[in-house]
Parts: C-alpha cells; structure tokens; sequence
C-alpha cells in the first residue's frame, strides 16, 4: 500500500522533531519543513537516511508549495518560548498567521486535514483554574506576549473559518507546558534554565517569588495526544497537557533534588504578564481520545536530565549564537 505522506512544518524544533520521529514509526512519508530560525537539523540528522523521509528547508511565512499529494499538515512552526518571541517577535506574529494562512491554503488545495499547534497561552493570565477549552481566556494584546498570543489566537480563528467556510478537515491542540530531550539548553524556558544552571553551578534563577504555577506534559505523552487528536473526527479545540500542577518555587526545589546540585535560589523580577497560574482541564481528551498523560514528572525528568547531561560541554555556555535581528522584518 502506498504510505501516507505528511507535512510537518517547525520539523527541526523540539515538538516537530519528536513527531517526525512517531510519523516516521508509524510508516508515514514525512516531508520536514523548517526555516531553522530556532529549529535545529541535529534533532532530525537520524532521519535523514531514511527513503522515507525528507527535509525541506523553507520558511513557511511565505508561498508553501509541496509537490504530490499530502493527506495530513501539522504546523508546529513557530517560536515558543517568551526569550525567543521578544527576539522575534515579527517572525512570531507571521508564522502564527500569515504561515497558517499559507499552510490552510495548501491543505485545501491537497485535500489534506491540517491540525495546528495552539497552546494554552491563548488563556492569558488565566482567571480560572483549570482551564477549560470554553474559557476565552485573559490577554494582553499589546505586552510582550500578545505577538504571541494574538498570532495562536487568529491562527485558531482563521482555522475554524477554513473549516466552516471551505468544509476544510482541521484539528486544534491547545498545547500546555510540555518538556524533554531537544529542548533548547538556552531558550530561556523554566525547565532547561534551571537544569542548565544546576550543571553550570550557578543558582537558580526563580523569577517573581515562585508561587505561579505550571503543569509539565512529558514530550511523549504530548506526541500520543497529538497523533490521536488528528486521527479523530473533532474539529474544535482541545487542551493537551499534564494536569499535575506545581508552583516555580517547588519545582526548582526538585531540579535541585535531581542534579544534587550545591547551588541555591535566587530571585529574579517576575517578567511582565508571566501567568499566574496554569493547568488544563483535559475532560475532553480523555473523553473523545481516551487519553490521559502517562509518565510522571519524576521518570519524565530523569530521562530529560540524562539528555541534558549527555550534551557536548560547549552546549552548556549560556549564549545563544544566532543572530536574530535580521528576521525581525
Ligand atoms: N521562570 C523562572 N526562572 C527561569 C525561567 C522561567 O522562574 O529561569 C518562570 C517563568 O517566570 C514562568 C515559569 O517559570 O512563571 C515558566 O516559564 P517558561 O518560560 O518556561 O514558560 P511559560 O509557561 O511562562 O510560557
């Protein structure tokens, strides 16, 4: 039988990365789309060999074309993490739609379903807790999160409107805090910052007095989660996430705990908007997709850790080398 063939857009980053990988498993042809602005090609080097995979380096802000028939689109591209979208935060704003635009164009031209990466960031600062799929959620459009923010929130809006208007197949996965191997070392995330310093020997930094709270979703749990929400027949948002929530504070305590490291906290000014609090209610995911997260926060942070550790040391010096001021156009 002739394989399927998927797109997946921010290939070379950590989520696309690791659905490469699952695609790739389950006897997909996986097209890789990537401008590696933040992506990196080592995540995806192992897949290179392969007949069945291959590597487009494009930037999907303008024209998309691929040749052939697609049967589904995953567009992960974009910066997510607060360090990266204050750098870029042009890039941020067009890869969340004028990307998206482009991409929904593609699937209906290929008749292809597309699911696209959301993220629980459209909650805002969320005023309640947990948060499910039907909270409109608490943004600022005009702080340092809403290129962001706003650009997830039209690429929601601009999906559903493909489905309503074009009868287009899409999906919506409202991604919470997710963690793992290939995370970026110095993307300025809570978790590869704190593991980051413990291996430097530096404190920790807790921004604000540590007492806002995130949810952690092992990458693998995600990926399951992903890959059942496409297969299904649901076009409205759903949340995906770990509901196992914890402040800042507790969980540098625990990087503590695993890396044994000497250092102690220190504490940094709160960035601006930082939410507050944050956990996904995942009622429907356990509903319609029968799936809930497997993997504790403790197996799923060894094995994160173990990555980590098993970098080059130069990996280690906490600076980023590429210069992002030209993309900001
Ligand atoms: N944070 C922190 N120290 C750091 C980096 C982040 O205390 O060195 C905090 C940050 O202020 C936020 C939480 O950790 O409250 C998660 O931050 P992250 O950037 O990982 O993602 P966010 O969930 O805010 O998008």
């Amino acid at each position: 039988m002739e394989r399927k063939r998927v797109l997946i857009t921010g290939a070379a980053g950590f989520l696309g990365s690791h659905l490469c990988d699952r695609f790739i498993k389950e006897d997909y042809h996986v097209i890789a789309m990537d401008n590696l602005i933040t992506g990196d090609l080592q995540n995806i080097e192992h897949l290179f060999a392969l007949e069945n995979f291959e590597f487009s380096h494009h930037d999907v802000s303008k024209f998309v074309y691929v040749p052939g028939k697609l049967d589904y689109i995953l567009h992960f591209a974009s910066p997510a993490s607060p360090i990266d979208y204050l750098k870029i935060p042009i890039q941020t704003l067009k890869v969340g739609s004028l990307g998206t635009h482009n991409l929904l164009g593609l699937a209906k031209n290929k008749k292809a379903r597309m699911i696209i990466a959301s993220t629980s960031e459209v909650y805002g600062d969320p005023s309640v807790n947990p948060q499910p799929e039907e909270y409109w959620g608490n943004v600022n459009p005009v702080g340092p999160r809403g290129v962001y923010d706003e650009a997830k929130r039209f690429q929601e809006a601009m999906t559903m409107a493909y489905h309503t208007f074009h009868g287009l197949e899409t999906r919506i996965v409202r991604i919470f805090n997710t963690y793992g191997p290939r995370m970026r070392l110095n993307d300025g995330r809570v978790l590869p910052a704190f593991i980051g310093q413990a291996l430097r020997g530096e404190d920790l930094t807790v921004f604000g007095d540590g007492s806002q709270t995130r949810s952690f979703c092992y990458v693998d749990d995600l990926v399951e989660g992903i890959y059942r929400l496409l297969l299904s027949d649901y076009a409205q948002p759903v949340n995906i996430g770990n509901p196992d929530e914890i402040t800042i504070s507790q969980f540098a305590e625990e990087i503590i705990k695993l890396t044994g490291t000497t250092q102690k906290v220190i504490y940094k000014d709160l960035p601006v908007d930082d939410p507050k609090q944050r956990r996904p209610d995942i009622t429907k995911a356990r509903a319609l997709l029968n799936w809930e997260p497997k993997i504790s926060r403790a197996e799923g942070l060894k094995i994160t850790y173990a990555y980590f550790k098993s970098l080059p040391a130069e990996a280690l010096i906490n600076k980023e080398h590429k210069d992002f001021t030209t993309y900001n156009r």
